[in-house]
């Protein structure tokens, strides 16, 4: 009976509110789902310009139909779909080296398409080693070196365990740097460069400071499940969905309803109080407004001071700003959907910039083209081109500045690379941190939530429940593991498996 059902009250439609209001709403419970925003989504969002399709950040997504949104569309019967490609990515090494990035690690058209490139890096190395004075003496140096690192066998073993997903290798791991982990076996640039670049993408941290367990979690899931991928009809699709079957279910959908307040009353969450002065009841409050903001609702005074003070030490992710172009006609063909720089600079400073307010020399490029994964993404005969960038995240005016000044660099880059495409811009936008922190109502632009860095983790990463009893965190910010708003997805499904 309706009176029965037990009253829920999620704070923001982020991929992780909109997932667990859409589940727990299947599960019988009644959800009332309010987001401060006119539109659903929080920072999965996009919006239509001139007939484009235009993601409101720069998203793919590593494991589509085979990941956590693909799990709870099925669980909620949503209208979720998804496109892929083979190859997937095409890469640009050292400026200078082109690559196919495959579905598959293993896939023999890589070996066939990337042939000549990895030649050309064969023949590089051995000739730059020479020119260093010598094979023997560099051999000797890797003898050396090598000495001090894992032995093969050991590296083997490592890989094989990861490519495994042993929980119990990726828990120590938790405890080390990626840039660690990765040298321990190796210290050439070139690879270090394509996962140090790879760690910004699918975490948003730099790889001296992002968990080699997480990393490597992230990386082999993307590999092992082989359907990286965008929804049909943009970002804003995955919240659409889950939506479109809570509100078929009877779930309650309020946009531009910000929460001042979480209610807590004998040290419960009883529901929550409106900017606008409303009251609403609830027996649970699930908030996706992440986990620093929520304990501001709900007022410092109602959890323990040694919470409140892991709260606060918190640290969050870098930020990603892009510049989105949209072209008259196509004139960008490539053999994949996205393309990357991999900067040719310093593996273990590529991303010091950031931190030191400057801009980078050879910048790392995210750069899917919506319109070749989806035709609608743009209209027809069109081009669609989004360059993202990392960046910094409070919202000062200096690092504003700063985040203009990196976008003017990666499009003069962008332009390098393709020059075709100066003549062809139709309209062009940015988005920054101001952008990122306006959707989310944070004082700072993380593009993911909090940082996925050593300490933050696994085991140390926050628990959805919290020390207040029935007010619970979903979103990046609680409980999975994953890439970006997966990782939200995964937070979904653990809630809502908790509570039901
Ligand atoms: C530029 C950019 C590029 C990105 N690229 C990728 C990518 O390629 N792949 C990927 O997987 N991820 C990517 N991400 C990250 C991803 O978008 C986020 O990690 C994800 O959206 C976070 O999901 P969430 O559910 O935790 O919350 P959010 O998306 O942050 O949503 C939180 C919601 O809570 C609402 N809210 C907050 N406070 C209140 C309140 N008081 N009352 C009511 N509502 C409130 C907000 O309005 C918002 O809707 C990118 C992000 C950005 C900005």
């Amino acid at each position: 009976m309706a009176q029965d059902k037990k009253k829920v009250v999620v704070i923001g439609s982020g991929p992780g509110g909109s997932g667990v209001a859409a589940l727990l709403q299947a599960r019988g419970y009644q959800v009332t789902l309010l987001d401060r925003n006119e539109f659903y989504g929080g920072k999965c969002w996009s919006f239509t310009r001139d007939g484009y399709v235009v993601d409101s950040g720069v998203h793919m997504f590593s494991m589509g139909v085979s990941g956590q949104f693909g799990d709870i569309n099925r669980m909620v019967r949503g209208d979720l779909e998804w496109l892929t490609a083979n190859p997937s990515e095409h890469l640009l090494l050292d400026g200078k080296y082109r690559l196919n990035l495959y579905q598959s690690l293993t896939d023999p058209r890589a070996m066939f398409s990337n042939l000549r490139t990895n030649m050309q890096i064969a023949k590089d190395m051995i000739a730059e080693k020479a020119g260093r004075g010598g094979l023997s003496k560099e051999l000797d140096r890797e003898v050396y070196r090598a000495a001090k690192k894992n032995s093969p066998l050991e590296t083997l073993r490592a890989v094989a365990k990861i490519a495994l997903l042993n929980p119990s290798y990726l828990v120590e791991l938790d405890e080390i740097t990626l840039q660690e982990f990765l040298h321990r076996i190796t210290d050439e640039w070139l690879p270090l460069q394509g996962l140090a670049a790879l760690s910004m993408l699918l975490t948003v941290v730099p790889y001296s400071e992002v968990s080699a367990g997480e990393y490597l979690w992230c990386f082999a899931n993307a590999f092992r499940k082989q359907t990286l991928g965008v929804p049909r009809g943009g970002s804003r699709e995955i919240p659409g969905a889950f939506l479109r079957a809570f509100q078929r279910d009877g779930g309650e959908l309020r946009l531009g309803s910000e929460v001042a307040r979480i209610n807590i009353r004998d040290g419960k969450a009883r529901g929550v109080f409106t900017t606008g002065g409303e009251q609403i009841d609830a027996d649970i409050v699930i908030s996706n407004a992440g986990i620093k903001r929520t304990l501001e609702m709900a007022g410092e005074e109602h959890f323990p001071a040694d919470y409140v003070s892991y709260v606060k030490k918190l640290k969050y992710s870098c930020s990603f700003i892009t510049t989105k172009y949209g072209l008259d006609r196509r004139v960008v063909d490539l053999p994949a959907p996205g393309f990357f720089n991999v900067p040719a600079v310093d593996p273990d400073h590529m991303f010091d910039y950031i931190e030191e307010g400057g801009v980078p020399e050879d910048p790392f490029l995210f750069t899917p083209f919506p319109s070749e994964w989806d035709p609608y993404a743009a209209p027809s005969g069109k081009q669609l081109i989004i360059c993202g960038v990392p960046g910094p995240i409070e919202v000062t005016k200096d690092n504003v500045a700063q985040c203009e000044r990196i976008l003017d660099r990666a499009e003069e880059r962008l332009l390098e690379i393709f020059p075709q495409m100066a003549n062809h811009i139709e309209w062009k936008m940015r988005t920054h941190i101001a952008h990122t922190a306006a959707i989310t109502g944070k004082p700072t632009g993380e593009c993911i939530g909090l940082a996925q860095c050593v300490g933050q983790t696994g085991v140390h990463k926050p628990t959805p429940w919290t020390p207040v009893k029935d007010l619970w965190l979903v979103g990046t910010d609680a409980g999975a593991r994953g890439v970006g708003t997966e990782q939200a997805g995964g937070s979904a499904i653990y809630v809502a498996n908790l509570l039901s």
